[in-house]
């Protein structure tokens, strides 16, 4: 889905595709530099970070595993809940690897405090963070993210695995919607 198949529900694009993919080159780039020789496992958060781990594992220059957590924090709207449960948990053992947790988004950064608390709580060599986008209210609670694609502002964003309700995430570039959506 390009952005002139969404009609008048979008505001406006804020990352093209190309912006995306150019940036994800350079994050992948910097992660195979920092992880060499290192036991490497890329962690997705399903389902918004899919389209993230898609293109940031195909940019990397050799071959890394993958697993996937499914946990919920946010119901339909467009603000956290703050509860946080395992909807679905690691197929693999973490012990003595490094994890990269790997993000579409951080907002209030609740979700992924929460994870990373947990998945250190599993004795990994390491727990870092790699997000595509940030938005500013991060700032608020102290944590660490390694790897940061944009700085956003704070709007409420679809697109590249991001939705509204479950809608848009298959859009290719990321924007804002128009409020008649919201409505
Ligand atoms: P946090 O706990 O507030 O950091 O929420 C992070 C999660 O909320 C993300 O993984 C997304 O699923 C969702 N989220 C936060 N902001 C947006 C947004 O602008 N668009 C779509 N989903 C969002
Ligand atoms: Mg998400």
């Amino acid at each position: 889905m390009d952005a002139e198949h969404m009609g008048d529900s979008l505001e406006r694009v804020l990352l093209t595709e190309e912006q995306i993919h150019a940036r994800l080159a350079e994050m992948a780039a910097q992660i195979w530099a920092d992880y060499e020789g290192k036991d490497l496992l890329l962690v997705g958060v399903l389902k918004g970070a899919v389209l993230v781990m898609a293109d940031l594992m195909r940019a990397l220059p050799g071959s890394v595993p993958m697993d996937w957590m499914a946990i919920s924090s946010y119901g339909s709207g467009t603000k956290s809940s703050g509860v946080v449960r395992i909807i679905k948990d690691l197929d693999t053992d973490i012990t003595g690897k490094h994890v990269l947790v790997v993000e579409d988004i951080i907002d209030s950064g609740l979700t992924l405090s929460w994870i990373r608390s947990n998945l250190s709580s599993r004795s990994p060599a390491s727990v870092e963070i790699c997000t595509l986008l940030r938005k500013p209210e991060v700032a608020k609670v102290a944590i660490d993210v390694k790897y940061v694609g944009f700085d956003i502002p704070n709007e409420f964003v679809v697109g590249y695995g991001l939705d509204y309700d479950e809608r848009f995430r298959n859009l290719r570039c990321i924007g804002t919607l128009a409020p008649k959506v919201y409505s």
